[in-house]
Formats: C-alpha cells, sequence, structure tokens
C-alpha cells in the first residue's frame, strides 16, 4: 500500500530507466545555448517535483573518467541549501561548478570561466544567486571577520546598485536582500563582459549565453534575472 502511493507521487518520466551513459563531445556540440538552457530548467522542474533522474553512478564513473564534455558551466554560492547538479537534474559530467560565498566573479573565477567555455566547450554560463543569502546578509551587515571581509567586500559594488530602493535598506527587510542578491548577479554577468574580452566576443558570436538566475530556498524554483 505504501510503496503504491509513493510510486504515484513520483511519476517517473522514464519509469525503470537508468541513465548508465555520459555526455559526449558530439551530443554536446549539437544543442544550442538556448537548448542547454531550456535543459536545464526542465530539470529544475523534475527537481522540485521529486522526480530526479535515476543515474548509475559507477558506469558513469567508469565512462567519465579519461575525457569530460559540459554542456554549461555554473557559478553559485557556497550555501549547503542549493545542491547545484541536482538543482539542474544534472550528473556526472554535465556541467562544470565554481563556488563561493556570494557568488560573485573575480580574476580565479574569471579564468575558470574561461577554462570551461574556451577550452572545454561549454555553451551556457549561469550566474546563480539565492533566497536568504548569508553572504549578501552579512555584505549588507557590514559583516569583519577574518579573511571573509575581503570575501564580502566583493559584494559591496551590488549594495551601491541597489541604492534607489526606496523601503527599508536592512537585511531584516527580506526584500531589499532579494534586490542585493538580483544585482550582485547583475554585476558578476557585467563583470564578466568587462574583463574578460574572451567570453564576451563568445557571446558576441553566438558560441555562449550568459544568464543569471535566483533560487528560491522555500520553493526550490529558478527566477532568470532580466
Ligand atoms: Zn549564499
Amino acid at each position: 500500500m505504501e510503496a503504491k502511493k509513493k510510486s504515484l507521487k513520483r511519476k517517473p518520466d522514464n519509469p525503470g530507466k537508468t541513465v548508465k551513459t555520459v555526455i559526449s563531445a558530439e551530443e554536446r556540440d549539437k544543442l544550442t545555448p538556448d537548448q542547454i538552457l531550456q535543459d536545464f530548467l526542465e530539470g529544475n522542474e523534475r527537481f522540485r517535483n521529486n522526480n530526479l533522474t535515476h543515474r548509475d553512478h559507477s558506469e558513469q564513473i567508469r565512462k567519465s573518467a579519461f575525457g569530460q564534455y559540459p554542456k554549461a558551466v555554473v557559478i553559485s554560492c557556497l550555501d549547503s541549501r542549493v545542491p547545484v547538479e541536482d538543482v539542474f537534474d544534472q550528473g556526472i559530467g554535465d556541467v562544470f561548478v565554481g563556488r563561493v560565498a556570494g557568488n560573485f566573479v573575480n580574476d580565479d573565477l574569471l579564468g575558470s570561466l574561461e577554462f570551461a567555455c574556451k577550452v572545454a566547450g561549454a555553451k551556457l554560463i549561469i550566474i546563480m544567486g539565492h533566497q536568504h543569502c548569508g553572504a549578501i546578509i552579512g555584505a549588507i551587515n557590514n559583516v569583519k571577520l577574518g579573511n571573509l571581509t575581503t570575501t564580502l567586500s566583493k559584494i559591496k559594488p551590488a549594495i551601491k546598485m541597489s541604492q534607489d530602493y526606496k523601503g527599508e535598506m536592512t537585511s531584516g527587510n527580506e526584500e531589499f536582500v532579494k534586490l542585493v542578491s538580483v544585482n550582485n548577479v547583475r554585476h558578476a554577468i557585467s563583470t564578466i563582459r568587462t574583463k574578460s574580452p574572451i567570453l564576451k566576443e563568445m557571446e558576441e558570436n553566438g558560441e555562449i549565453r550568459i544568464v543569471g538566475l535566483f533560487y528560491t530556498l522555500t520553493k526550490g524554483e529558478l527566477i532568470v534575472i532580466d
């Protein structure tokens, strides 16, 4: 009885099917950046519906050990509540992930993005901020603590970008915290375009797409940032 209830609830797309392969160069190269974004957003829908793709990790480890052809690269916050691969229902070999508290980009992450796209062939860059971000809250509160002070200073431009906000500009105001998070993603995207001529050119040529997303902890859903 219990098992029957569970199977009705899950409604898998491919009942009984387990993915045992990893993406090949040919499969990745025929996808457009828009198709990859669509794939990732559909993966998020499966994640929210408790319907993640079942993967044979042992097989995937074996098949991916000597090459990788990821479709995309995601820059995410450190936050433990944002399991990046699961959020998009992606598996081994599908996606590069760079993580830093506050999901900003610096020279090291720009180099990593250039590796992911120019060298390894990823076609989509996702900068993903999230709701209730401790790094954003810490930057708004002007927290000073060891090396974290320098880390949080990278979020200060997003606070400046949010100065036209009419309400209370404190970390206790969720609407303001969200605005700073969204502006922080916008700032990361503009930093990519100004500081990486390589990625800017790839974007202008349509070889890659750069997208900002805001992940909500309360629903697990993604909002596309314009
Ligand atoms: Zn965060």
